[in-house]
């Protein structure tokens, strides 16, 4: 199966979208996890554990993007 993707230099969530959307690849996995690091983020309510945090990234705290990760990881 061959993935046709346009990878354009978008926000940082599009990135994070485009990662977590092709982790079945451990290199991109890789660069999913260098890519979680670098977003500024925004403060709120997350969507995981529903704590406040004053950065959350794709509106996840750091501690529930790591246990979330490992299921986009399988
Ligand atoms: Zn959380």
């Amino acid at each position: 199966m061959e993935i046709d993707r346009d990878i354009s230099p978008g926000d940082e969530a599009d990135r994070a979208s485009y990662f977590i959307e092709t982790v079945v690849d451990d290199r991109v996995k890789e660069a999913m996890l260098k890519a979680a690091e670098i977003p500024k983020g925004t403060a709120g309510e997350c969507a995981g554990c529903g704590d406040y945090f004053s950065r959350l990234v794709d509106e996840m705290c750091g501690k529930c993007r790591d246990k979330f990760s490992k299921y986009y990881a399988l």
